[in-house]
């Protein structure tokens, strides 16, 4: 099967970069000694660790370092889901007087899943709702806080629609209640500019394999004076703050991915915007009744979220995929069912647009020609599966 793959699904996962594969390669073969060892075939390889460390903290503008030269700030984990789970179980258990937690309806699993195991143990979680455009009504937000909340947890951009929220707003927002304050930033990082100098987020969390470096390495940016409990105990690595022998190969993966993401952020907001734009445009002059789900105005770069009305996300998936096309659908089909995703519902999109929804997520790799080629493959697809779809004659 040589089918060419137009890979548009890139907040799913990315590829990664080949100057970061080439990076990491070493680091299974001729070093791969242990970054604790007292020798310096180990000692060389903390060497590695740390300018990971150094490349990871300037993409986050993350500038406080110790005696040593370490961005101590910088805590690698096992993915994005880790450092959400550490950041908000953190917050819980150094603040046990503070008996509730306040998140938003559209974050990820990795953040509401915690939501939900915090209300078995008798917390009091509170969810902000979105508009239909999945904006977050600031006050709306600030009535939930209290002097009772020990954290407040809201992503920086989502990963279905591509919004970006007033994270910074909210962080004082939070602080004025005594609150501490984490976004899942695992979509923005790399995306859009971010500056932890000139912040009051107090966690972040990233992910290595949404921004071209592979799966399985995550950061949690913990600032300085904040009191961090580990999620992982065990040795001593990453100063006590999450025990496990290092994964080298990944980390230094990461930090030429952060590097890379830096030198490329112009890209982002220019090439990438540009095939992003492209490609809506060319759907909304060649397909009737369809939808774009987000806050226009405000949102990721490479990120559409298109709702085709009257059919099903999964068959338009499937034709695409004939043609090596690769997205997703709005629909929360991991968990074996085709209800809409927990984003659409909680933006009020009727069912007849939500079932249909399709997200395309672009990344520097991709090209005008693979856009001009989903534009050109999507029209007859969905003109045939509307006239099976009874919906679609009723209209
Ligand atoms: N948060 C957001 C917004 C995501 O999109 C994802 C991945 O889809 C995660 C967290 C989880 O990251 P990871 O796959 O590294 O655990």
């Amino acid at each position: 099967m040589n089918k060419k793959i137009v890979y548009f699904d890139n907040n799913a996962t990315t590829a990664v970069d080949p100057e970061v594969f080439e990076a990491m390669k070493p680091f299974f073969s001729e070093r791969y000694g242990n970054p604790s060892s007292i020798y310096s075939f180990g000692g060389n390889v903390a060497a590695e660790i740390k300018k990971a460390r150094a490349q990871v903290a300037a993409l986050l503008g993350a500038n406080h370092q110790d005696e040593h030269g370490n961005f101590t700030e910088v805590i690698f984990t096992s993915c994005g889901t880790e450092s959400d789970n550490a950041a908000i179980y953190s917050a819980v258990e150094n603040c046990p007087r503070r008996k509730k937690v306040v998140m938003s309806k559209i974050e990820h699993p990795a953040v509401l899943n915690v939501g939900k195991d915090l209300e078995r143990r008798g917390y009091k979680v509170a969810y902000a709702p979105v508009d239909g455009k999945g904006r977050i009504d600031l006050q709306r937000l600030e009535d939930l806080i209290d002097e009772n909340t020990a954290i407040v947890s809201v992503m920086w951009a989502n990963n279905e629609t591509g919004n970006i929220y007033p994270v910074e707003q909210i962080a004082a927002m939070a602080h004025r209640y005594g609150a501490l304050f984490h976004t899942d930033a695992v979509q923005a990082v790399g995306k859009i500019p971010i500056n932890m100098a000139n912040s009051q987020i107090d966690m972040l969390s990233l992910s290595g394999h949404k921004l071209h470096a592979p799966k399985g390495i995550g950061v949690l940016y913990v600032r300085r004076g904040i009191r961090f409990r580990p999620f992982i105990v065990g040795g001593h690595q990453e100063k006590g703050r999450r025990g496990g022998t290092e994964n080298t190969a990944s980390i230094v993966a990461l930090g030429k991915a952060c590097e890379l993401a830096g030198k490329n952020m112009q890209i982002e907001n220019t090439q990438v915007k540009a095939l992003r734009d492209r490609l809506e445009k060319g759907i909304i002059d060649s397909i009737p009744s369809i939808k774009i789900n987000a806050d226009l105005d405000n949102r990721l770069p490479n990120t559409a979220s298109v709702s085709f009305e009257y059919i099903e996300g999964e068959a338009i998936l499937l034709r695409l995929d004939q043609f090596g096309i690769c997205a997703s659908s709005g629909s929360a089909c991991t968990t074996g069912s085709l209800e809409p995703s927990h984003v659409l519902r909680a933006m009020g999109i009727p069912y007849t647009s939500a079932h249909g929804t399709i997200r395309f997520s672009l990344s520097r790799f991709n090209t005008e020609e693979e856009v001009d080629f989903v534009i050109k493959t999507l029209p007859p697809i969905i003109a045939e599966l509307r006239s099976y779809s009874p919906y679609w004659q009723e209209k």
